[in-house]
């Protein structure tokens, strides 16, 4: 045991995974959250969103040994199936063959990660306990606890701010002196509703698909839970000729999914009553510089970047800043002064990136994926990676397949538009894309945009 004593704020997904991490360094683990315990709170499927894990969670859970518990309540998304307003159908696979991004529920995985940490004798939890404030100087941290209504002060020697995109322990550092911070809402909000399972049991859609209704403006997007049900959200603008401003009585929403998503309607008997229940909600992108303070207070996950969900990536990014430091600590063998510096360093740069990314696949996602030449220029791209794994890994394999810093992902990303640009623009390329004469093009593009 390592007799150092420290507090991790917010025991949502990033804080419980760190927890266990650093249980198993030996370290007194202290892990506070200002909600009830989620434990032993019911998770009703279908209504709680669930989110897509890819390769860098995975390695996350990994490096923790906890990978294999949540593989049991993940389910494999091996591609897009893009819902036309016609009802027609479009398969687009994520990668290779076997590739695979899981739908996991948001409520079952933080349950998950903090019966993992509580299996540590060295972690202890403070449920509703909000964090107020850090006095930095001596590394207090000033909890209201929601039950007595008191004040509780205590000090440790390292804190880790995971408490989300809001993070109490992230707004002290933006009052220090030269400190980096900005906060930005997206002019689009979303809407949560539900599939739920046939009366057996099974899901009424494919369950190992990823599923779109791409609208140009806005879109759907259903994702499998377990229990047979589909978590869908709704992104649309807040105001605006499609938006959520105008979809305030029972008549307007149903005769805007009706002319929208005619397919799905049938399948969401609570659709309207479903609509009024769940609140329209906002998403926020920050950035902040540095993600830590001298030797002793450190942001991860949201506190750190919170950024827009269109890659499925935030947590994913989360998790993988516990892979960096956790090899980070290894490495300085637990030298703070040295580690937490080279974490921003290393990490900062990766939390711009995949705000950037995220938003461009915005725009992919809701548009982009309806449209024939988007499709043509991926089955050119898949087809070329197939022929030429070393030179081509698609944008999406390299951020959801690979560990490749994202900040890497996203410069090749350009690289490679750049090429298709060029590829799209040969003449007849809808007759001949997998011709021979393209892939010879391509390997000559990518000797002069090296
Ligand atoms: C609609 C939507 C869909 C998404 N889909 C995906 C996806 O498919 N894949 C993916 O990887 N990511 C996705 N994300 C992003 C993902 O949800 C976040 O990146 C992830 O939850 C971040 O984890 P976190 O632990 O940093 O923060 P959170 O999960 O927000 O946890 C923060 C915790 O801190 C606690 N807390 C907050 N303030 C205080 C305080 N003052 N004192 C004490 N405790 C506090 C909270 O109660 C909470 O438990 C999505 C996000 C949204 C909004």
């Amino acid at each position: 045991m390592i007799n150092k004593k420290v507090a991790i704020v917010g025991a949502g997904l990033v804080g419980s995974l760190w927890a266990v991490y650093m249980a198993k360094r030996g370290y007194q683990v202290h892990v506070f959250d200002r909600r009830p315990d989620i434990r032993k709170m019911k998770i009703v499927q279908g209504k709680s969103i669930n989110l897509a894990l890819s390769d860098r969670g995975w390695k996350g859970l990994e490096g923790a040994g906890i990978a294999d518990v949540i593989r049991e309540v993940a389910i494999p998304m091996h591609g897009r199936m893009m819902h036309a307003v016609d009802g027609k159908l479009t398969y687009q696979p994520y990668g290779k063959e076997g590739q695979a991004i899981y739908s996991v529920s948001r409520g079952l995985l933080n349950q998950t990660l903090l019966k993992c940490a509580a299996e540590h004798a060295n972690v202890t939890f403070a449920f509703q306990h909000r964090c107020k404030d850090v006095d930095l100087d001596t590394n207090t941290l000033v909890f209201h606890d929601e039950v007595s209504g008191q004040e509780v002060r205590d000090s440790f020697d390292q804190v880790f701010g995971t408490d989300g995109a809001f993070s109490a322990v992230r707004s002290r550092l933006t009052r220090l002196d030269r400190y980096d911070y900005s906060q930005n809402y997206l002019d689009h909000g979303y809407k949560e509703l539900e599939i739920p399972a046939h009366a057996d049991g099974t899901h009424q859609l494919d369950s190992a698909c990823l599923h779109i209704w791409p609208r140009g403006e806005f879109m759907m997007i259903a994702l499998p839970n377990v229990d047979g049900s589909f978590t869908c959200t709704l992104f649309i603008p807040f105001e605006g000729e499609h938006a959520l401003a105008n979809l305030k009585t029972p008549e307007a929403v149903r005769a805007f999914f009706e002319e929208h998503f005619p397919d799905a309607v049938p399948m969401m008997p609570e659709l309207v009553d479903d609509f009024f229940a769940n609140p329209d909600a906002s998403l926020v992108m920050t950035k902040c510089y540095p993600w830590h303070y001298k030797d002793r207070v450190c942001l991860m996950g949201d506190a750190a970047h919170a950024i827009v969900p269109f890659y499925g990536q935030g947590m994913n990014a989360g998790f993988e800043d516990c892979t960096y430091l956790n090899a980070l600590l290894d490495e300085h063998h637990d030298d703070f002064a040295s580690v937490l510096p080279e974490y921003t360093r290393l990490r900062k740069p990766a939390g711009d990136a995949i705000l950037q990314l995220a938003l461009n696949n915005y725009i992919e996602m809701r548009d982009k994926t309806a449209d024939r030449e988007f499709l043509l220029q991926k089955r050119i791209e898949g087809r070329f990676s197939e022929k030429h794994p070393q030179l081509w890994k698609s944008l999406y394999e390299q951020v959801s397949f690979s560990h490749t810093p994202y900040q890497e992902a996203l410069h090749n990303g350009h690289r490679q538009q750049k090429i298709m640009d060029r590829v799209m623009e040969m003449e007849d390329i809808e007759t001949k894309w997998d011709s021979e004469e393209v892939e010879q093009r391509m390997l000559k593009l990518l000797e002069i945009h090296k």
